[in-house]
Order: structure tokens, then sequence, then C-alpha cells
């Protein structure tokens, strides 16, 4: 079933003449075990959508449900909660800390909302990233690549409904990208998460289970990719 849907989600910006409707009446579902690539033009509504999803922007009107709960008039502390206990963000800048080694930026999360780390999976999911010994680096020391794993790795470490990824290989080189790519999609074949990646680029999109196309707010297409299998 949907981990996180939307119906007739409609988000305007400002009023009046100058008023942007940024989404008109979308319905989408996102699932577990589902790698989803949001494409379309620039101004499309692909950042408005996630982050309207994620808890991120209000909602002018429709339903938006996040893990169970009702999001599109949760108020801020509501969505805060939300953000912090449900969900996981991996942005173009990795964001990092610098002054924290890889192994302390993937679990501050937790840290911060003063969760227990789960040694069980915080282990699955370090293992899986493939940073060996360098778990114990800093940011500085390491590779683009290898910060946006642990950026990724820091989206995983709370087990959240769903991962949502803004251009998570826009500042990364083919190879790079490659292995960001893979350990998102490792995280969904094999760890069971839903994760939505907003991109721009048709090699990110082909690790995705799905493509969805928006063009002026609009949802106006939908691949299921035929030729995806586990790139692991
Ligand atoms: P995309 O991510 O596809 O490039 P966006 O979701 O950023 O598209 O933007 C969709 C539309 O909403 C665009 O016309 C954009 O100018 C407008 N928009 C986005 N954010 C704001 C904002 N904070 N204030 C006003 N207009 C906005
Ligand atoms: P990998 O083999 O892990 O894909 P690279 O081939 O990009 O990584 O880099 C090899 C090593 O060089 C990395 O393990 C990293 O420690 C170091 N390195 C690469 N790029 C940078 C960088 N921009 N800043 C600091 N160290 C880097």
């Amino acid at each position: 079933g949907a981990i996180a849907s939307a119906r007739g989600l409609v988000k305007v910006y400002g009023s009046g003449e100058t008023a942007v409707r940024a989404l008109d009446g979308v319905d989408v579902d996102f699932a577990a075990g589902e790698l989803t690539a949001i494409m379309g033009p620039s101004g499309s509504g692909k950042s408005t959508l996630m982050h309207c999803m994620a808890g991120l922007d209000t909602v002018t009107d429709g339903t938006v449900v996040v893990g169970g709960e009702d999001i599109a008039r949760m108020n801020q502390r509501g969505l805060t909660k939300l953000r912090r206990d449900k969900l996981g963000f991996v942005f173009q800048a990795f964001n990092l800390i610098p002054t924290l080694t890889a192994a302390e930026n993937i679990t501050l999360p937790l840290d911060i909302a003063r969760r227990p780390v789960d040694r069980d999976w915080f282990d699955t999911v370090v293992e899986a990233v493939g940073l060996g010994d360098r778990l114990s680096h800093r940011p500085s020391e390491l590779s683009g690549g290898q910060q946006q794993r642990v950026a990724c790795a820091r989206a995983l470490v709370s087990r959240p409904a769903v991962v949502f990824a803004d251009e998570p290989t826009g500042n990364l080189d083919s190879r790079s990208s490659g292995e960001v790519l893979s350990f998102l999609r490792h995280s969904v074949d094999v760890l069971g998460q839903a994760v939505v990646m907003v991109t721009h680029d048709p090699t990110a999109a082909s690790f995705a289970h799905r493509v969805l196309f928006l063009a002026d707010g609009r949802l106006v297409g939908e691949v299921v990719n035929p030729t995806t299998e586990s790139v692991l």
C-alpha cells in the first residue's frame, strides 16, 4: 500500500494578479519498495510537489497523507515532528557537518532527536553504503560521491517512511552518481524503503522503478521502467 499519497493537491504561491498555481490538482502515491523519479521542465512544480509531500511547504488545497497522518492541515510544530520522526532528506549539496566524522554525521538526526541508535539497522545501512574505514573520516577527506553516500545513510538511519532526494546527483560526476544511485536503489530493493527523487538527469531516472513527469503543475505522464532490475 501507499506510504505517502496526495489527492487533488493544489499549491498556489502569492495571491491576486500575481498568484502562481505551482500544483494544479495532483494525485500521486508512493510505496515502500519503490524508487520514484520525478522529472519535468524547470518551473513545472517538481520541488513544490516534493516540499508539499514532505511537510516543508503548506498546501493550498487537497489531501496529503504521509505515514498514516493527514499532513495537509497540520501545524508547523506537527510538520517538524513529522519530518524528524518519519522522513529522510537528501539534497544536492551534501549538507554534512564538517567537524564530525562520517559515522557521526550519519547518526546526527537521532542524536538531535535524542533517540537511540538501532545498532542492527545502523550496521545494515553502513555496510550497504560501502564506505569501509572512511566512516571515521571527516567530509573534507571524502570525495563528493562518498559525501553524498554519507548523506544518504544519514537520511536512512531513522528508518523513515519515505526518503525525499532533491537532485541527489546534481553535483556529482557520472561515476559518483552511479554509486549514490546504486545505494538508493539498494535501500529500496533490499531494505524496503520508499524513495522519491527529483531529478533532471535521465541516467538517475533510469535507476527508478517508475518515472513521473510533471508539466505546468500537473502529472502528465508516468513510465514504469521496463528495464529496471536490481543494479547490484
Ligand atoms: P521545479 O522544481 O519543477 O523547477 P518549482 O516547484 O520550483 O518547479 O516551481 C513551480 C512554480 O512555482 C514556478 O512557476 C515557480 O516560479 C513557482 N514558485 C516556486 N516557489 C515559489 C515561491 N516561494 N514563491 C512564488 N512562486 C514560487
Ligand atoms: P572512490 O574510489 O571512493 O570512488 P575517488 O576515486 O573519487 O573515490 O577518490 C579516491 C580517494 O581520494 C577517495 O577515497 C577520497 O579519500 C579522496 N578524494 C577524492 N576526491 C576528494 C576530494 N574532493 N577531497 C578530498 N579527498 C578526495
